[in-house]
């Protein structure tokens, strides 16, 4: 049986980091405040912002919502966008992705002001990734990835490390932190040929496919590090994710729970950037 990456732990650790430094910035005036804009009421957004919410809470940080109707102009979701760039007292803002078909994503990510992206959509995030030059922030799944590698001591350095998913929130960014923690980085895609034997080469695992247990015994090897970045609701209610947990934890060496893995360290992820985006910040 493998070792199981809850991520509570991990959490923990990273609360009683952010805990003092919230309080520090609130003893020279500034409530370290995040603004959360949702379109719409998609359950699996309400999921995570409850989390976030949570997550704040336990590290200090205020949020502030935001919340437009589904059919919401393009205009209105910019002109909520500029009034958060321009607050004074929002350090970081989230933005709900996939957005409603009428509202063009690129603009939303080109209106965001650099230093509030918590959240690394705008391409300065992305490029400060890429460069390995750190302006601005990663993506919060991403990180909140390697954070629980880190917590684990999980090495990387040197490691091959396999990353099944190309899309920019998550395979992207996250291959070139792991570049950057020294693995040797394999990115696969739905043209990948012989993808579970690629798989089954990995030191680390990292599945985000976005598709339901696609990663199957085949996948893995005795040893194995697994990470399940995918978010799934089953008929029942109940939540799973890329990875068939029940056959791939009897066969790798550590594998990381949905739900209380991948998804409960982004939320963490995003407490610790806005607190990092107020520290930086001058006031
Ligand atoms: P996405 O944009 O749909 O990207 C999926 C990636 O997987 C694509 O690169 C795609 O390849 C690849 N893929 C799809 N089917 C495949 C197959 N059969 N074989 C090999 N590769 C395949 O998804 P995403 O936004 O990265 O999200 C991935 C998963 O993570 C989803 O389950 C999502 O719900 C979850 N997620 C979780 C969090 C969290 O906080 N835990 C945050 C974000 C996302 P192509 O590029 O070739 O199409």
């Amino acid at each position: 049986m493998a070792d199981l990456l809850k991520a509570i732990p991990a959490v923990k650790g990273m609360m009683a980091d952010l805990k003092p430094r919230s309080e520090s910035l609130l003893r020279q005036g500034v409530q370290p405040t995040l603004g959360i804009l949702r379109v719409g009421e998609r359950e699996d957004d309400l999921s995570y912002e409850r989390g976030a919410v949570k997550r704040c809470e336990q590290a200090g940080v205020q949020v502030e919502k935001i919340i437009l109707p589904s059919d919401a102009a393009q205009e209105a979701v910019l002109a909520e966008i500029e009034r958060l760039n321009q607050d004074k007292r929002i350090h970081g803002v989230l933005i709900f992705r996939p957005l409603p078909p009428q509202i063009d994503d690129a603009a939303v990510c080109r209106a965001l002001a650099p230093e509030k992206d918590v959240d690394g959509i705008t391409s300065q995030s992305m490029a400060g990734i890429f460069s390995g030059t750190h302006t601005g922030f990663p993506p919060c799944t991403p990180q909140g990835c390697v954070e629980l590698l880190r917590h684990y001591h999980i090495p990387m350095k040197g490691k091959r490390a396999v990353v099944l998913g190309r899309s920019l929130v998550v395979g992207k960014p996250l291959s070139m932190l792991l570049l950057e923690e020294n693995a040797t980085v394999t990115i696969c895609h739905s043209r990948t040929e012989n993808l579970a034997q690629v798989c089954r080469e990995a030191d680390i695992l990292i599945a985000a496919v976005g598709k339901r247990e696609m990663v199957t015994a085949d996948f893995v090897r005795p040893g194995q590090a697994v990470i399940d970045v995918g978010i799934h609701v089953k008929e029942d209610g109940s939540l799973c994710g890329d990875v068939d947990f029940e056959a791939v934890k009897e066969i790798a060496g550590a594998i990381s729970p949905v739900p209380g893995g991948a998804g409960t360290m982004t939320a963490a992820v995003l407490a610790k950037h806005t607190i990092e985006a107020a520290e930086r910040m001058e006031f």
